[in-house]
């Protein structure tokens, strides 16, 4: 698969390769032929391109930190389909409109030596690394540590994208570094005990573990009210509300699984009672495991879930909502949803080697799509319209925050980001292309593998997945989230098929359908 554009034998007449062999100067190669109309299948014809023979490279950029790898790739192009190009002596292969995608050994001292030729025409172009970086320095352990006589108690108020729950909050730590291992999550809003203090770190004890939190993350408070905790349930306009009363700001999690939801609390000595156990909308609660720190509690619904969200109210009883799917007809099924689209990016995004940026190939798609949602008789919202990003145009986590808050606010019932992929240094491009899909949160997954399904139809590329992974707008828990990737922009058909509006609108369908399956019979009813 290394060789992607298959070069039409020379065509040239024996007398015709003399007379260019007498003529040129001396290593001339001959000059490329036109090449062939064909693509992969999958992908359009790369159109044919003969414009000024100028290279540019889009990746790397000059001063990219150099790899610590011993082959990546780079991409560009050289602006005609009849070049030539040699990379570091090696030839690599032309697409028909001049881009390319080499994988080669990383040159020795860190600089790319491009050389393209048709005919006689010449041109050359260095792109040098950076010194690679310095490495971190090793987390220091802080050294005083301090032991409270009694335990003190402190709430969560870090407000960051920080956790992996769904929720916003504190990252546990096993040890007083900022080491990027993780053991847990606090909630925003949780009180808790902590025993002791080492430097910027609060210890606190979690079962039989020693786990830490930073201090910036907490308000020192007083200890909660102590009494028994007992869950309620009741049905809510959006499906139910599942109420701990005298949960004292327990810190709490929630997994949702199909029509069962489960919610962990974690407090020493909080006994928790259920309560009727046949309360509708739930069917059963049970306790199904506990310690002296944890109880975990299973509620068996009469829906599958669709969301949920889960806070503490002002007297600290931990509220969870959860979401029931939205009513749809079976022969309209988008008909009055609310979908959120978003196309993915600025800021940051990839490019590809002709210079179509992500963030415009996201857009053309979900616009596209927009347009096939509204067809089907549903509300689509955009989280961007234009170039323009909607809150930061420097800082990412800025801005994927304000898109989730924009279908939060907007009480979108699916939220659909669209992107297309870039490979991290070092990875064979020609190895590992794939079509993904991503999702978080069990509700995600009936659409993410339609998704999946739908597009790799279109591209006919390899599917990955659908692949849960903790990315901040999948993270979105009170609507199935997805983030799909059709195909990776550094491939020359890839981006040249992002930029045709027929391929676009197929990427487009099979959103469209994607969705429309997925809300006819992705939840399964219980
Ligand atoms: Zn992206």
């Amino acid at each position: 698969m290394s060789i992607r554009f298959v070069r039409r034998a020379l065509g040239t007449g024996l007398g015709l390769g003399l007379w260019a062999a007498a003529c040129a100067p001396a290593r001339a190669p001959a000059p490329g032929p036109v090449p062939e109309a064909r693509g992969r299948a999958g992908f359009p014809p790369v159109p044919f391109v003969d414009g000024p023979l100028q290279l540019a490279i889009r990746y790397p950029l000059p001063g990219t930190p150099r790899p610590a790898v011993d082959s990546t790739f780079l991409f560009g192009s050289t602006g005609s389909g009849r070049a030539r190009l040699w990379i570091n002596g090696v030839e690599v292969p032309v697409a028909p409109n001049g881009a390319f995608l080499a994988f080669l050994p990383l040159p020795v001292d860190g600089v790319w030596r491009l050389e393209a030729r048709r005919g006689r025409e010449r041109a050359t172009a260095d792109v040098a690394y950076a010194p690679p970086p310095a490495s971190p320095p090793r987390p220091v352990m802080p050294p005083v540590d301090s032991v409270f006589p009694e335990p003190r108690w402190v709430e969560v108020i870090a407000t960051g994208d920080t956790l992996q729950g769904g929720f916003e909050g504190v990252p546990l730590y096993p040890t007083p570094t900022d080491a990027p291992d993780r053991v847990g999550q606090l909630p925003r809003g949780a009180r808790l005990p902590v025993v002791g203090r080492r430097g910027r770190w609060y210890r606190l004890l979690w079962g039989d573990e020693v786990r830490w939190i930073p201090v910036e993350a907490t308000l020192e408070t007083v200890p909660p009210p102590r009494g028994p905790a007992r869950w309620e349930a009741e049905p809510a306009p959006f499906g139910a509300r599942l109420r701990l009363r005298g949960a004292g700001y327990a810190p709490f999690d929630v997994r949702p699984d199909g029509a069962c939801l489960e919610v962990e609390v974690a407090r020493p000595g909080l006994a928790v009672v259920a309560a009727a156990t046949r309360s509708l909308p739930v069917r059963a609660a049970q306790p199904l495991m506990g310690d002296t720190l944890h109880t975990v509690w299973a509620f068996d619904l009469d829906f599958p879930v669709w969301g949920w969200r889960a806070f503490y109210d002002p007297g600290g009883d931990l509220v969870v909502d959860v979401r029931r799917p939205p009513a749809f007809d079976p022969a309209h099924p988008l008909h009055g949803l609310r979908i959120v689209l978003d196309p993915g990016h600025p800021p940051a995004g990839t490019i590809g080697p002709t210079g179509l940026t992500e963030a415009d190939a996201n857009l053309a798609v979900a616009l596209a799509t927009a347009q096939r949602l509204r067809a089907a008789g549903a509300e689509v919202l955009l989280t961007r319209t234009g170039p323009e990003p909607r809150a930061s145009a420097s800082d990412p986590s800025v801005e994927l925050r304000a898109r989730v808050a924009f279908a939060l606010a907007a009480g979108a019932d699916l939220y659909v980001s669209i992107h297309h992929n870039a490979f991290p240094d070092g990875t064979n491009p020609f190895v590992h292309e794939a079509t993904e899909v991503y999702y978080y949160h069990s509700m995600g997954r009936p659409l993410a593998t339609r998704l999946l399904d739908r597009l790799v139809q279109v591209t006919l590329l390899p599917p990955r997945g659908p692949l849960r992974r903790s990315l901040a707008v999948a993270r979105l828990s009170w609507m199935p989230s997805v983030l799909t990737e059709a195909a990776y922009l550094m491939f020359p058909d890839v981006e040249a098929a992002l930029r045709n509006p027929a391929f676009v609108d197929r990427l487009a369908d099979a959103h469209a359908r994607a969705l429309e399956e997925a809300v006819r019979e992705g939840w399964a009813r219980p």
